[in-house]
């Protein structure tokens, strides 16, 4: 089996003082050798430029960035010019999304699915890239039926992806399910499992409810009744976090992608309790 693959994911800062947080975030996780930094991308391009931005700083500390892309508000040629920047900037990772129509946004752009961006970054530029797309243990809750969202992936592999990153889970079968079910359609590639370190509940518990990972009964239980000890969400979090990394990891998961939120130290507390 080939070495597992571990990335840590940044949404890119609105101020200079965010930017800051975010180079202190970075010097703490690169000891970890992650084989990439992945930066966020706001859906209509609201952070085209920060996003740009702060993948260059990553690229410049020597590090290998993956800006996020998506299709909401884009168009064929401002996803080209942004092909051609990162293309001159030595940049071989993406993460191609359809993205969240923004609240008032009119314009969902020329791409209405990832598969369609997938394609036309191949066309672009070839085998140049390595391109992540997103993949749903507990399916996307806009599919019109699960077997829709299993054969959308399959459609973004087929597409020219050549892994996925999953939404994150705290129920590991729902991961071994999809990576089974796909096997079955014929899709070997990596499906990287998308880690939530649990740092504050009702942060998790919003994100939670608006893309569709479920928070378990028994966890939302048990997170509520700590109330506002922080502390105590914190130790719990990272107990069952650190158990589900284990099981995906003992289960063959190809490397596991931290959602950071810019924070380094919950995703460094769970990869020191692995051993990694
Ligand atoms: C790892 C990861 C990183 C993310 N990063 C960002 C980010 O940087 N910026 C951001 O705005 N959002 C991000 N998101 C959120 C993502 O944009 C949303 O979940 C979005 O709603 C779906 O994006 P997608 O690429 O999965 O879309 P798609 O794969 O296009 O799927 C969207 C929906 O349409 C259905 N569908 C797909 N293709 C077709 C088709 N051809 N015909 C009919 N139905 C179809 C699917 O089943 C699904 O329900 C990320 C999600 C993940 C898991």
């Amino acid at each position: 089996m080939s070495k597992p693959v571990f990335s840590f994911e940044f949404f890119p800062p609105q101020t200079p003082e965010g930017m800051d947080k975010l180079r202190a975030t970075r010097k703490q996780l690169a000891p970890l050798k992650p084989a990439f930094f992945s930066v966020t991308f706001g859906a209509g391009g609201s952070t085209r430029d920060r996003t740009l931005d702060a993948v260059l700083e990553i690229q410049r500390e020597g590090h290998q960035a993956a800006p996020h892309i998506s299709c909401i508000g884009s168009t064929r040629d401002n996803i080209r010019t942004l092909l051609k920047t990162y293309l001159a900037q030595d940049i071989h990772r993406l993460v191609a999304l359809r993205g969240d129509m923004p609240s008032g946004m009119a314009n969902a752009g020329e791409f209405r699915y990832a598969n369609e961006l997938v394609e036309f970054i191949r066309a672009e530029t070839g085998t140049h890239f390595h391109i992540e797309v997103a993949a749903y243990p507990e399916f996307h809750p806009q599919a019109r039926s699960v077997r829709d969202d299993l054969l959308n992936l399959k459609r973004k592999i087929d597409a020219g992806a050549n892994s996925a990153i999953t939404q994150y889970f705290y129920n590991a079968d729902a991961y071994f399910n999809l990576v089974d079910v796909m096997h079955k359609l014929g899709v070997d590639v990596p499906i990287v499992p998308g880690i939530m370190p649990i740092n504050k509940f009702a942060q998790l518990a919003r994100f939670s409810d608006a893309c569709g990972a479920e928070i378990p009964r028994w966890m939302r239980k048990r997170l509520e009744g700590f109330g506002d000890d922080n502390g105590s969400i914190q130790a719990f979090g990272l107990d069952v976090v650190t158990q589900l990394c284990e099981r995906l990891l003992a289960g063959g998961a190809p490397g596991l992608h931290f959602y950071t939120l810019n924070n380094s130290a919950p995703s460094i507390a769970i990869w020191k309790r692995l051993g990694l």
